[in-house]
């Protein structure tokens, strides 16, 4: 394993997660058929996939001062990140309520709360720990004005940062001329390019209009249908690993905590997306996200 850690910025959740047949009609109050409790929030998410695999791991971000908030630190320790870095918040904890249909349609909603309290003094506080890093990963689930400034700052130190543009909204150029790996899914991918992307073939047609915007490499990834990872000169397919698919909740994120780990150990770029898409694989094929990710003993 190499030196040095990974930091992610980003957003921290209390999940409710209610299996069920459908969603109630309006007036109905339909009885689901399981709940589970889970961490959640990309970037927690993604910060679990990182340590699980066992790379040294900083959380970054904000809960509140309630028990959501001490159940998502709690979780996070016991995976391994190191929270010392999350701060508190008047506000309350992000909360996702996610209901998950027997055939696997996943309905979500969140609160952002404490995430989007997150200021640019509070990052000042942390840079020591922020930009001495191998890797940074970045979502959108933070105020974006945090997210622009992280990266300005990361470039300046030289470090290599990974911004999962989720949820897709408008983020300033120079910005994202500083990024080094782009990640986006196929709806996040259309905003970003202005074109449909729904497939490997249009993500290939419209690819270049993503690596025009970064400092090179976009990931673009398609569900079942696999990734496609793209530089400046070409686009390289990596097909997703067949499974029996119980639930993709998270596989974004545990694909992006797998490439982190590929790159951290300097594998190339597309060594580190058929590795992550490998990781994700599992993933999906058990209920929830962080519970769900791999630990490095389970693939070797
Ligand atoms: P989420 O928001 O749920 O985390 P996402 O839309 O960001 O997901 P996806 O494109 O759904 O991310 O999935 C990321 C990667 O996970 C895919 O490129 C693929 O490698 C893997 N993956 C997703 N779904 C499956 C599946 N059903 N079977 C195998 N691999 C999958």
């Amino acid at each position: 394993m190499a030196d040095g850690y990974i930091s992610v910025v980003g957003s921290l959740n209390y999940d409710i997660l209610m299996k069920q047949e459908r969603l109630p009609m309006q007036g109905e109050t339909y009885t689901a058929d399981s709940v589970s409790y889970e961490g959640g929030g990309k970037g927690a998410n993604q910060a679990v996939q990182c340590a699980k695999l066992g790379v040294p791991t900083y959380m970054i971000g904000k809960v509140g001062s309630d028990n959501f908030g001490d159940i998502l630190l709690e979780k996070l320790d016991g995976y391994g990140v190191h929270t010392d870095y999350v701060g508190r918040s008047s506000l309350n904890t992000g909360l996702g309520i996610v209901h998950v249909l027997n055939d696997g349609a996943v309905y979500a909603s969140i609160i952002t709360g404490a995430n989007f309290d997150m200021t640019q003094e509070d990052i000042r506080q942390m840079e020591d720990i922020i930009f001495n890093s191998r890797i940074i990963i970045l979502q959108m689930e933070i105020p974006v004005g945090i997210v622009e400034m992280i990266i300005k700052k990361a470039r300046e130190h030289g470090v290599y940062v990974i911004l999962n543009a989720a949820p897709a909204k408008e983020i300033s150029k120079e910005a994202l001329q500083r990024v080094d790996c782009l990640v986006v899914n196929e709806t996040e991918a259309s905003f970003y390019a202005g074109e449909e992307i729904k497939d490997a073939e249009t993500a290939r047609q419209h690819a270049h209009k993503l690596t025009e915007l970064t400092n090179g490499t976009v990931i673009i990834t398609l569900g079942k249908n696999g990734s496609i990872l793209c530089d400046g000169n070409s686009c390289t397919f990596i097909p997703s690993v067949k499974v029996d698919a119980i639930e993709t909740t998270g596989a974004g994120d545990s694909y992006i905590g797998a490439f982190a780990y590929g790159k951290y150990n300097g594998k190339s770029d597309e060594e580190a997306c058929r590795f992550a898409a490998r990781i994700a694989a599992v993933t999906v094929t058990k209920i929830g996200a962080q519970g769900a990710m791999p630990y490095l003993e389970e693939i070797e």
